[in-house]
C-alpha cells in the first residue's frame, strides 16, 4: 500500500472525527482499527431483530450555540435523526422514598432544585454560577465532592444534583475535580437528545464522509508495534503481517496500549512509559440490554435513576456484588408508542471480574455467567421499583462487564472512561494529544476528558497540534 499522510490507530469517536477532520485538510488518511467492526464504544451490536447499543445512549448540548452544536455541524453528525428527550423532565430521580425530575433549560432546572428544596435557595445560586463557569484551571483543581458540600448543607440536595453522573462519569469523592463534574452535567442540563436509531448512526456518517474525503478504514488491523527510525515512527506493523507506512501517526486507543506498542523507544522516556501504565483508570459498567414484549411498556422519553440509598457517590459494584443504584434508557421505538429495547446500566469495579480475566469470549467460566446473572436480577428487583410488572414483560437480556469492555476495544481495566482524572494531581492525570515522538500523536477520552463531548474536544485539540507540527508558523 502506498504511504499515506497520517495513520490512525483505532476508529473510536475520537480517532474517526480526527480522520475526518484531517481528511477535510485535505490530508489522505488511513485509520487502522482492531475489531471487525469500527467505532469502539460507540458501535452497537445485533441480537435477534434488535441493534443494542454499547456506550451510546444520550448527549448534551447540541442546541444552537451548545457546547456540541458546531462540531458535530461540521463533522456532518447534525443532520442525523436527533430526537430531543422530555423538556419538562428527561432525568426522573428515585432516592430517599421521593421523586426529583430534572426539566432541561439552566433557568428551569434551577428554578425546579429551588422548588424541591426551598431552603437551599443560596446554595443554588451558587450552583447556577458553577454550570455557567469557564474557570477551567479553578475546576480542574477543586474537589467536586467537597465543594458541592461546601455551596449546599442539605445532604439529600447534593445527591440529587449528583444523580445523573453515576453512569456518565465516576462519582468518586476522593478524586473527582468539578471541572469532569461540570462537563458531564452542565450540557445535559442545556439540553440532552437520544438518537432516533442506534450509535452506530454516528459512526457510519463519519466513515461514509472520510471516505468521501479520500480517506480509507480498515477492520480487523490489530496494530502490535510502531516502528521507530532515527527519531520518527515510520510504520505500523499489524498481527495479520502487514506493514503501513505515513508521515504521522494519532493513537486512538488508550494511552498504555500506545506506550506498549511503541517498545523501546529512544525519544518516549521510560518514566512517561511508566507513568501510563501505573496511572489508575476509572471503574467499569455492567449493561443488562432488555428486549421487550411488544405493547407491553409504553415508550418513556426520559431516564430514570433509582437509587437504594440515599447515596449515589462511590457506588460501583465490587467484590460484594451489590447493585446500589441504576440507570434505566428507553430506545426510541422504530414503530408505534411502545418500548422494544431498555437498557439498565449500574458502575462495576474491574476487581468484580478480574478473576475472569484471560477467559474467552463466548466461553467464559460458569462461575462468570453466575456473577452476570446475579447481577442482573438485582438490576432488575431495583428497575421493577419504578416500573411495576417489568419482569413479566422481558423477551430476552443480555449483558456485559467490565470485562467485555477490555476484550472489545482494549481498554486495560475494562474502564468506562479511561484514566481516572484527579483534581490533587490535575497536571499529571491530564495527558497532552503531542508524545516525546514529533511525529506521534494520541487522541481519546483518557486524555483530557470523556463522552462524547470530551472526546470531539479531544480530538479538535488533537487536530490543532498536528496542524501546528505540520505546518509551523
Ligand atoms: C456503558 C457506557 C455507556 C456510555 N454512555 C454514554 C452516553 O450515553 N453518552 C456519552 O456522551 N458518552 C457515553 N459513554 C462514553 C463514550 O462512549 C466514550 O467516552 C467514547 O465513545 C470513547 O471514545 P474514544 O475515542 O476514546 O475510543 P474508544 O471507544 O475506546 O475506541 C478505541 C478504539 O481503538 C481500537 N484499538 C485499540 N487498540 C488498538 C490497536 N492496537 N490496533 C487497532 N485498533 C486498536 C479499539 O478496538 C477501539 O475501537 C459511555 C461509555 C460506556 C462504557
Amino acid at each position: 500500500m502506498t504511504k499515506v499522510d497520517i495513520i490512525i490507530i483505532g476508529s473510536g469517536l475520537g480517532g474517526l472525527e480526527v480522520a475526518l477532520t484531517m481528511a477535510k485538510e485535505g490530508r489522505r488518511v488511513l485509520v487502522l482499527e482492531r475489531q471487525r467492526r469500527p467505532g469502539g464504544c460507540m458501535q452497537s451490536y445485533r441480537r435477534g431483530k434488535l441493534n443494542l447499543d454499547t456506550g451510546f445512549h444520550y448527549v448534551g448540548g447540541l442546541e444552537p450555540g451548545g457546547q456540541l452544536h458546531d462540531a458535530f455541524l461540521s463533522h456532518g453528525l447534525m443532520n442525523l435523526p436527533w430526537q430531543r428527550m422530555d423538556m419538562d423532565c428527561f432525568e426522573e430521580i428515585h432516592i430517599a422514598d421521593r421523586i426529583f425530575r430534572w426539566p432541561q433549560g439552566t433557568k428551569e432546572f434551577i428554578n425546579a432544585m429551588k422548588g424541591y428544596f426551598p431552603h437551599e435557595e443560596k446554595g443554588l445560586d451558587l450552583y447556577n454560577e458553577l454550570l455557567e463557569s469557564t474557570d477551567e484551571v479553578w475546576m480542574q483543581r477543586t474537589n467536586a465532592w467537597e465543594y458541592l458540600n461546601s455551596i449546599i448543607s442539605d445532604p439529600l440536595l447534593i445527591q440529587v444534583l449528583s444523580a445523573p453522573a453515576t453512569c456518565k462519569m465516576e462519582l468518586r469523592k476522593e478524586t473527582v475535580p468539578l471541572f469532569t463534574f461540570v462537563h458531564c452535567t452542565a450540557p445535559f442540563i442545556q439540553s440532552s437528545w437520544r438518537l432516533y436509531g442506534d450509535g452506530n448512526m454516528i459512526v457510519n456518517r463519519l466513515q461514509e464522509q472520510i471516505r468521501a474525503y479520500g480517506g480509507e478504514i480498515l477492520t480487523g488491523k490489530d496494530v502490535t508495534s510502531l516502528q521507530e527510525e532515527n527519531g520518527r515512527i515510520v510504520k505500523v506493523l499489524c498481527a495479520d503481517g502487514t506493514e503501513y507506512e505515513a508521515d504521522y501517526f494519532v493513537s486512538n486507543a488508550h494511552p498504555a496500549v500506545t506506550c506498549s506498542l511503541v517498545g523501546d523507544s529512544m525519544l518516549m522516556k521510560k518514566i512517561f512509559r511508566h507513568r501510563m501504565s501505573m496511572q489508575p483508570n476509572t471503574a467499569g459498567m455492567f449493561t443488562l440490554h432488555l428486549q421487550l414484549r411488544c405493547g407491553a411498556l409504553p415508550y418513556f422519553n426520559h431516564n430514570k435513576l433509582i437509587f437504594l440509598e440515599s447515596n449515589c457517590w462511590d457506588m460501583a459494584v465490587d467484590r460484594s456484588r451489590r447493585v446500589k443504584g441504576i440507570m434505566i434508557s428507553a430506545r426510541h421505538p422504530e414503530k408505534g408508542e411502545h418500548a422494544v429495547n431498555i437498557d439498565i446500566l449500574t458502575p462495576m469495579q474491574w476487581e468484580t471480574v478480574a478473576d475472569f480475566d484471560g477467559s474467552k469470549l463466548f466461553h467464559r467460566p460458569k462461575a462468570y455467567r453466575e456473577l452476570k446473572a446475579e447481577v442482573a436480577r438485582q438490576c432488575m428487583e431495583i428497575a421493577g421499583t419504578a416500573i411495576p410488572g417489568l419482569a413479566d414483560m422481558v423477551l430476552n437480556t443480555w449483558s456485559s462487564t467490565p470485562l467485555t469492555y477490555k476484550d472489545y476495544n482494549l481498554i486495560p481495566d475494562g474502564s468506562a472512561f479511561g484514566f481516572r482524572k484527579d483534581y490533587a494531581n490535575s497536571m499529571m492525570t491530564i495527558v497532552s494529544p503531542k508524545t516525546q515522538i514529533p511525529n506521534l500523536f494520541m487522541t481519546g477520552q483518557s486524555l483530557m476528558l470523556h463522552g462524547l463531548h470530551g472526546v470531539t474536544m479531544t480530538a479538535a485539540y488533537t487536530c490543532q497540534e498536528m496542524s501546528r507540527t505540520i505546518n509551523p508558523e
